[in-house]
């Protein structure tokens, strides 16, 4: 497949297209960002890394995130894991609270910021430092120790947490967490506010598209039914209640970020990762979902 060449008429496209959306600003750090970046990187498994533009610039990379402690969490807990967040898509914004009371405080599934909240709930019961942890599961997929938290961000994002803190009380009020409401959210906020480029971020998601193996050193990471259930997630929940919609357009598993970046695999061939940080109405960069589409229309391959 001639990946560059499709890049570059993708890259093309993009500069042509009228851009719309809006930056997200419920994280004030977050608003100041130049609306215009544009970065797209492509690592495929057979032929190497291909991209355009902003593709070594780092952003926040948000809920992109949540993949990343999900899986940390698989590995450290299994499936009983999903007894505490379930698997269905939400159909509702990422931050919610109107499922949780009526579903007895289990959120629906891990990409949801109830349920990543449950997932750093227990990353923090596992783990003897979390924070350090999760930071070095990163190091090691994206094979780049440079990688670290923003903490303006951070701090930020510390400010104006109150929805997520009300998600936490509302499920320990269920039985669902059980450390420190603060100690979860101050993980969770962290977790959050890492920057990664497209580059990394793309290279770190392809043990979701090698079969849970890394690909520089054949090491596996998470097992072949760990990659089957986090893929499966990614493809129903990775985008909110817009889940549906980015199936229909791209037809890859993939999860978004208020970064305005989004990663996405083809199992078996390549990690993809777009960043501009103009947000649709769901929360999903409206450019990235654009660049994915045509990427999977030009190629004529997604997983359908
Ligand atoms: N840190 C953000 C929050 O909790 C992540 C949301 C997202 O990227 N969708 O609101």
């Amino acid at each position: 497949m001639k990946y560059q060449e499709i890049l570059n008429e993708i890259e093309i496209e993009l500069s042509k297209k009228l851009k719309s959306g809006k930056i997200a600003s419920y994280i004030p750090e977050l608003a100041k960002i130049d609306q215009n970046k544009l970065g797209m990187h492509l690592y495929c498994i057979n032929s190497g890394h291909y991209g355009f533009g902003d593709e070594k610039e780092k952003f926040s990379i948000q809920s992109i995130s949540k993949v990343f402690s999900l899986t940390m969490a698989m590995n450290l807990v299994g499936d009983k894991l999903f007894s505490r967040v379930d698997v269905e898509p939400s159909g509702d914004p990422f931050n919610s609270l109107v499922q949780l009371e009526y579903e007895n405080g289990i959120p629906r599934n891990p990409f949801i910021n109830a349920g990543a909240l449950v997932i750093a709930d227990v990353l923090v019961s596992n783990l003897e430092n979390p924070k350090k942890e999760f930071l070095n599961f990163i190091h090691k997929i994206s094979g780049d120790d440079s990688i670290r938290v923003n903490d303006k961000v951070f701090e930020s994002e510390k400010k104006f947490s109150h929805r997520n803190a009300a998600l936490l009380n509302l499920m320990k009020s269920f039985g669902n967490i059980q450390n420190d409401i603060e100690t979860v959210l101050d993980l969770y906020i962290y977790q959050c506010a890492i920057e990664m480029s497209c580059h990394e971020l793309t290279t770190a998601f392809m043990i979701y598209a090698n079969g849970g193996k890394m690909l520089s050193n054949n090491i596996q990471v998470i097992s072949t039914t760990g990659i089957k259930r986090i893929n499966a997630i990614m493809q129903t929940c990775g985008f909110y209640d817009e889940a549906g919609e980015f199936s229909f357009r791209v037809g890859l598993p993939g999860k978004s970020g208020v970064g305005g970046g989004i990663a996405a695999i083809h199992p078996g061939q390549y990690a993809v990762t777009v960043w501009s940080p103009l947000l649709n109405p769901k929360g999903n960069s409206a450019v990235g979902m654009y660049a994915l589409e045509r990427l999977t229309t030009l190629t004529g391959l997604s997983i359908f």
